[in-house]
Formats: C-alpha cells, sequence, structure tokens
C-alpha cells in the first residue's frame, strides 16, 4: 500500500487522508496535496474492473445532466463567441451532448476512447480535428494525470478553451462524500478550487469557475461583462437569449440530409 505520494498537478508532496472500500473490496488510500489540496486515491489497479461497463447501467441521471448541460454549455459557447467555430466533446459517451449540441447549431463533433457514438454517429472528430472549444464533462474525475490530459488535448485539438464539469470542494469532504463514487470505483481524482486554479496556472491558462460545478479554462482571460455573466446564474437566462437567438441555425435537418446523401453515396 503506497504511503507517499506526489501531486500530478504541481509536483508538492501529498499526505494520506483517509481510506475506503472501493467496489466493495479494495481498500484504497486517499491521499491530499498540502500545497493545492487535489484529492487522489492510490494508483488506481482496479480501474479494469470499474469499468466494466463504460457508463454505469444505474445512471439514471444521464439524460437530465446531458439536457441540463446542453443549456448552459450553449450560453458559455456564445460567451466565448464560437458559433461558427468546431466544438468537441471528449470522452462523449453515447453521443447526446454532440447532437443536442447540433441540434441548437453548434458545430459539436464526437470523441470517446471507451464508449460507442450512438446518437451522433457521422459527427465524430477527424483525424486531424482542430475545435476552439472542448467539453469535458464528468472526465477530469476519472483521470489520474489531469495536467498531461490536458496538455495532450490542447495540443491535439489546438484548443483555446475547455469547458467541464466535475464536483469542486473547498475543504476535504468527508470519506463518505457520494462523489468517491466508491460503488463504481471510476472516481479518482477529486479537485478543491485552489487546484483547479493551480492547474489552469500550470498550463498558463485562465480558470473562472461558473456556477453549479462547471469551470472554464480559457488561453486569455475573459473579462468584462462577458466574464460576469459566466460566473454568475446570469448565466441561465443569458443561456435561454442565446437558445432563441439560435434557433434558426439548428443543423437538425442539415445533418439528415448530409447523413442520406452519404448513406447513398452522393456528395
Ligand atoms: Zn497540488
Amino acid at each position: 500500500m503506497a504511503e507517499k505520494k506526489t501531486c500530478p498537478i504541481d509536483g508538492a508532496e501529498m499526505r494520506s487522508v483517509f481510506r475506503a472500500t472501493l467496489l466493495g473490496r479494495h481498500e484504497v488510500q486517499y491521499f491530499c496535496c498540502y500545497a493545492c489540496s487535489f484529492l487522489q486515491t492510490e494508483e488506481p489497479y482496479w480501474l479494469e474492473e470499474a469499468y466494466n461497463a463504460a457508463i454505469a447501467d444505474c445512471d439514471t441521471g444521464i439524460m437530465e445532466r446531458n439536457l441540463h448541460n446542453a443549456v448552459r454549455i450553449s450560453a458559455v459557447l456564445k460567451l466565448l463567441k464560437c458559433e461558427r467555430e468546431p466544438i468537441v466533446d471528449m470522452a462523449g459517451g453515447y453521443g447526446i451532448l454532440t447532437r443536442l449540441l447540433r441540434d441548437v447549431g453548434f458545430d459539436c463533433r464526437w470523441s470517446d476512447k471507451y464508449c460507442g457514438n450512438i446518437l451522433s454517429k457521422g459527427f465524430q472528430a477527424a483525424p486531424e480535428q482542430k475545435a476552439a472549444v472542448l467539453c469535458a464533462l464528468e472526465v477530469l474525475e476519472h483521470v489520474e494525470d489531469p495536467l498531461g490530459f490536458l496538455r495532450d488535448a490542447i495540443a491535439q485539438y489546438g484548443a483555446r478553451a475547455i469547458v467541464f464539469s466535475t464536483e469542486d470542494f473547498k475543504t476535504v469532504p468527508d470519506s463518505d462524500w457520494w462523489y468517491y463514487s466508491r460503488d463504481s470505483g471510476q472516481h479518482i481524482s477529486f479537485y478543491s478550487v485552489s487546484s483547479l486554479e493551480a492547474l489552469a496556472k500550470q498550463l498558463g491558462w485562465f480558470y473562472t469557475s461558473l456556477p453549479r460545478h462547471l469551470h472554464l479554462f480559457t488561453a486569455s482571460p475573459v473579462a468584462g461583462l462577458r466574464g460576469a455573466v459566466l460566473k454568475s446564474y446570469l448565466l441561465y437566462p443569458y443561456a435561454l437569449w442565446a437558445l432563441l437567438r439560435m434557433r434558426h441555425h439548428s443543423r437538425t435537418h442539415t445533418d439528415r440530409e448530409l447523413l442520406a446523401k452519404e448513406k447513398d453515396g452522393v456528395g
């Protein structure tokens, strides 16, 4: 059992905080960084077992979450002024969010190494895909090396912003916090607000905390009115306004025509 660990974000020493049982049988040590309060399990040897099904069968919140995310991410994308640029949903799962964002007009592309695309077939990221913004919803808590993961993604897609969700905390939550997801064993990294700030700093980027555990990393600071809207619950009324503005740009029908042409071998 590991006793020591180094923070994958800033290289500082991490201390043992508690032990917990994952998947009903693995006794696992959790560590917390002295510098940034990033929290992480010991080296996750149980992941193969944890990922037998990429999306857990008991995930009843999957549709509600995607509908909610589509609305608020639409607002973020509009505030970042990238309605006409490609977006990539990393770890896009069944392709629900990609479809929803295309339905409101964004050129969103799906990508996922571990899950099959069901709802946005034909709109996966191309091998040389570039993207202005990357979405990573409920991804970073699964990642052992968040800094390396984000650096690689930014370099691969040439992105200038990443919008992502993960439950953040100010003080280390007790060992019975639901987000440790001990039944699934899939969550291994947990982010304090300081660790998110440290992560952005390591990338040479800027961090904006959005409402309800949504986060934004950008290559340049988002200042002024746009920054104020992003940080506040004004994001929701703004989202409704943005969706109304974009209603004529939906890709629902044009995508269908495109897929039909491809199926017929035309174009
Ligand atoms: Zn740290």
